[in-house]
């Protein structure tokens, strides 16, 4: 069997957050099962010597109403992952933000489309809104199609003018097609149109089914819930593996777990916290209302008065940037490191006793897998794909504190939790110990995809 599967962000090449992950740590583990070729944008920003990119040889054309666009084949050595180069799509600074984000997915689909046809695919895997328009390109074809819905809040909603742009007739401009309050909306396109959809967590796959976590789409979801399944995220526990990370500061095992705290020694030092007695509590993420950064925000206050040290990276709007900036100003305990860092994060995740993950939704989420990974114990609000792989009782995978209502009350109560947890330093330490030998890679995931694929295609 044979699929390709299109991103529009694929680590390391281009990561924004977990969908970048799991474009690179899914199609690893399908490797083992079937013949699985990873397609994405080579954005100017890729560094092409680095990564020993080079050129198939071919310039392909796309003929699209009056206008012809032009895109290149590109590949690394040794991998079968295919870039595609096209200049509207990938000479950008960034991944995402400008006007003409509509015409560059909407041309990436359709070349995804075309090079499904040319490499006589039996599946396409498409992630998001960014390669959902495939779906619709695909309809005549006997090529099938599934859709990976990483994020409901991201729908790609566009002015309609675009689908002239990209020669989708004007009769898909319905609701039961791509209109959506009188724009187009690419991700009701591949919802439509895809033979399958799944999304990151058997959880969140039935909370998009309702008003509160459906995005407005909930009833055109509703329509569709016999293609819909729900499969749980892993990660690439070879590329997260605290015994060979080389961005850490010692490097260890959960046969080992006390060297661990090496690394928050190391990390206390750097922040300038003399004595490494107090548990380090962490929150890494996009510093979005998702992440539950206004729980966050309103808990500071109580959080300085806790005996801990809380460390939050992450970046977002301005706003939030500022109030962060001035409270961690203000409380000697609370830091804020404004950006996004890679090694900064492993650093983290090997350095602390807690992570805090008090989203208000979360689709999977992979914070949590990473942290359990690196021995810190996840604290988490109990929704989507967190109350999928966090919880209390000893057998199930993973072990943490979890909580009910996403609340300031219920967050802070948490954290004391887990403060009397710290206090028995056994009991802590097992914790830690239990997690990072947790199952957390994509090797269960991908029997459930292979299982899909072959349904498709009996
Ligand atoms: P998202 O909703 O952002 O996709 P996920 O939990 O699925 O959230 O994945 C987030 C991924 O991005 C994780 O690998 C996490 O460590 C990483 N990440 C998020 N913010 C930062 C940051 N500021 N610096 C480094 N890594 C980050």
């Amino acid at each position: 069997m044979k699929v390709l599967f299109a991103s529009s962000e694929m680590y390391p090449y281009s990561k924004s957050g977990g969908l970048g992950d799991v474009a690179h740590s899914l199609p690893l583990a399908l490797r083992e099962v079937c013949e699985i070729i990873p397609i994405t944008p080579l954005y100017r920003f890729i560094d092409r010597k680095k990564f020993g990119l080079h050129s198939l040889g071919s310039v392909y054309t796309l003929k699209m109403g009056s206008k012809t666009y032009c895109y290149e084949l590109f590949q690394v050595k040794e991998s079968d992952t295919l870039f595609v180069y096209n200049d509207i799509l990938c000479e950008t600074e960034a991944l995402y933000g400008y006007d003409n984000d509509g015409l560059r997915f909407g041309l990436f689909s359709r070349m995804v489309a075309e090079i499904a046809k040319k490499m006589q695919v039996d599946i396409v895997h498409l992630n998001d809104w960014h390669t959902a328009l495939t779906a619709l390109f695909l309809k005549s074809e006997s090529i099938k199609t599934v859709l990976t819905i990483h994020n409901l809040a991201y729908q790609g909603v566009f002015n309609r003018k675009v689908l002239k742009k990209l020669a989708i007739d004007k009769k898909y401009f319905t609701m039961e097609n791509l209109e959506f309050y009188g724009k187009a909306n690419f991700l009701k396109a591949g919802i439509a149109y895809s033979e399958k959809i799944t999304t990151v967590s058997p959880s969140y796959a039935k909370e998009i089914l309702t008003v509160r976590f459906g995005c407005g789409l909930d009833g055109f979801l509703t329509k569709h819930r016999r293609k819909l399944t729900g499969i749980l995220n892993g990660i690439d526990t070879v590329c997260f593996d605290p015994e060979h990370d080389r961005a850490l500061y010692a490097n260890f095992s959960a046969d080992h777990v006390g060297k661990k705290a090496a690394n928050k020694k190391a990390y206390y030092k750097n922040l300038g916290v003399k004595s490494s007695k107090k548990p380090l509590f962490i929150f890494i993420g996009r510093l979005v209302e998702q992440k539950g950064i206004s729980v966050i925000a309103a808990s500071l206050k109580d959080l300085s008065a806790e005996p801990l040290e809380f460390v939050m990276l992450g970046e977002g709007e301005a706003k939030t940037e500022k109030k962060l900036s001035e409270l961690s100003d203000k409380y000697g305990n609370i830091h804020y490191l404004k950006g996004y860092d890679e090694a900064l994060s492993r650093q983290l995740y090997a350095a602390a006793d807690f992570l805090l993950m008090p989203s208000l939704f979360e689709p999977c989420g992979l914070n949590q897998m990473i942290a359990a990974r690196y021995g810190a114990v996840p604290i988490v609000h109990a929704t989507g794909g967190l109350k999928d792989s966090v919880f209390e009782e000893k057998k199930k995978c993973i072990r943490g504190i979890v909580f009910e209502s996403y609340s300031k009350k219920s967050c802070l109560h948490a954290v004391r939790r887990a403060l009397a947890l710290y206090g028995n330093k056994k009991a802590c330490l097992k914790m830690a110990e239990f997690d990072m030998q947790c199952d957390v890679s994509f090797r269960k995931s991908a029997k459930a995809y292979m299982k899909l694929y072959k349904e498709m295609t009996a």
